[in-house]
């Protein structure tokens, strides 16, 4: 049984889905645009190992991560495509990148010539993506500031200017204003380099939003994410591309109370037993990724029906409501000890979709499917 040698929930990854939605994108991207899949925040929950290498199977030629640590754990499970990290690490991390052959994004002049002055001690060369803040201003060497910054920099041989990129602030949104000044201005930095003899090599820019709505943006390089694991990134999208979400929260009943009419249910009590139901009690909290935000919020799937969570959802427990006085839960339901139920998913013809959490929860997919945490197990379809 999965997940039973722990606490009797897990989530589960089909790694089938991954590989179709790196598909849906290498169908709308031209021949020689190469697929970057950004597996940061440990594969946005999924596992970052499992999806990269699906999506390597796929058709993906390059990772992203955030941080130097998760393309190290990618190196020693024996990935071997190129690496790049999206912001530029502390110079301490300069030995891993070194040793493991991974990129980082850079746009200080302290740190491009400390890691060029300890490759060039070892021999190596020291490549790296240059970031460009085009208008999120959150990283990136400023788009008027390019020019002056590369001449900083390039007097040192071993720096090795892999790919130019930047990043949209809102390539979700419906208005188009300010995603259209960020892309003229990434243009412009582009044309600016070249025309003074300056390689930016693989120029990239687009996120999932981007690169579903933005042909343009494609360039040398798409940086896929949330949609990789199968979200929408925006309402404009949906209906237009096959997307399938890999992700789904399962757990099994560890307890079943019937409690009297008006007995309370959970921390502070706020639900109140309208009789006739069963309390049904699962393996899954607010610690493992599964917020109290959606307390008596949501439902789940239980025997082919959407049964409500009812009471607080507590850190490692929550509580759902088999309701035995609709005629069908009364033929059809007996809950025990054991039987499956899903969270978030599909299960017997019901859904429940991240999106409809995110409606309670005012948030993002990303947020709700990073959330998962270490110590849910996963399996892998
Ligand atoms: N590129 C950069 C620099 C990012 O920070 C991210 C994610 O935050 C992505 C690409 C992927 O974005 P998305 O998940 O919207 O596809």
């Amino acid at each position: 049984i999965p997940g039973d040698d722990q606490r009797w929930s897990w989530v589960e990854v089909d790694l089938g889905a991954i590989r179709n939605n790196v598909q849906v994108v290498k169908r709308i991207i031209p021949a020689g645009c190469r697929f970057m899949a950004v597996v940061k925040a440990d594969g946005y929950g999924h596992g970052a190992v499992e999806v990269a290498r699906a999506s390597i199977a796929a058709g993906a030629n390059q990772l992203a991560v955030a941080g130097v640590y998760e393309a190290v754990e990618l190196r020693k499970a024996g990935i071997t495509a190129p690496i790049l990290v999206l912001s530029e690490p502390p110079a301490e991390s300069i030995p891993l990148l070194l040793a493991y052959d991974i990129m980082p994004s850079v746009y200080s002049a302290e740190f491009a010539i400390a890691y060029a002055e300890m490759a060039d001690l070892h021999g190596m060369r020291a490549p790296y993506h240059l970031a460009v803040n085009t208008g999120m201003n959150r990283i990136g060497v400023r788009f008027d500031e390019v020019i002056d910054f590369c001449r900083q920099v390039e007097f040192h041989r071993a720096l090795d200017r892999v790919g130019t990129f930047t990043h949209f602030a809102t390539a979700d949104c419906a208005e188009t204003f300010d995603f259209s000044l960020q892309f003229r201005r990434f243009c412009e930095v582009i044309d600016g380099m070249r025309q003074v003899g300056l390689d930016p090599g693989i120029v990239h820019c687009a996120n999932s939003a981007a690169t579903l709505r933005y042909p343009q943006t494609h360039l040398d390089m798409v940086r896929f994410g949330i949609s990789l694991y199968g979200y929408h990134p925006c309402i404009e999208t949906r209906g237009h591309f096959d997307l399938r979400p890999a992700m789904s929260l399962h757990a099994r009943i560890t307890a079943v109370n019937t409690p009297p009419m008006s007995e309370g249910v959970s921390y502070g009590l706020h639900y109140r037993s309208p009789g006739s139901v069963k309390i049904c009690a699962v393996p899954v909290g607010y610690a493992d990724g599964f917020s109290r935000g959606l307390s008596g919020r949501t439902a789940f799937i239980y025997g082919g029906r959407l049964c409500k969570q009812v009471g607080n959802i507590c850190m490692d427990q929550c509580m759902f409501e088999v309701d035995l006085r609709t005629s069908a839960m009364r033929s059809r339901l007996d809950p025990h000890v054991g039987d499956e139920v899903v969270l978030f998913g599909s299960k017997d013809g019901c859904t429940i979709y991240v999106e409809d959490l995110c409606d309670v929860l005012n948030t993002i997919p990303h947020e709700i499917i990073c959330a998962m945490s270490l110590r849910m197990p996963k399996v892998y379809l």
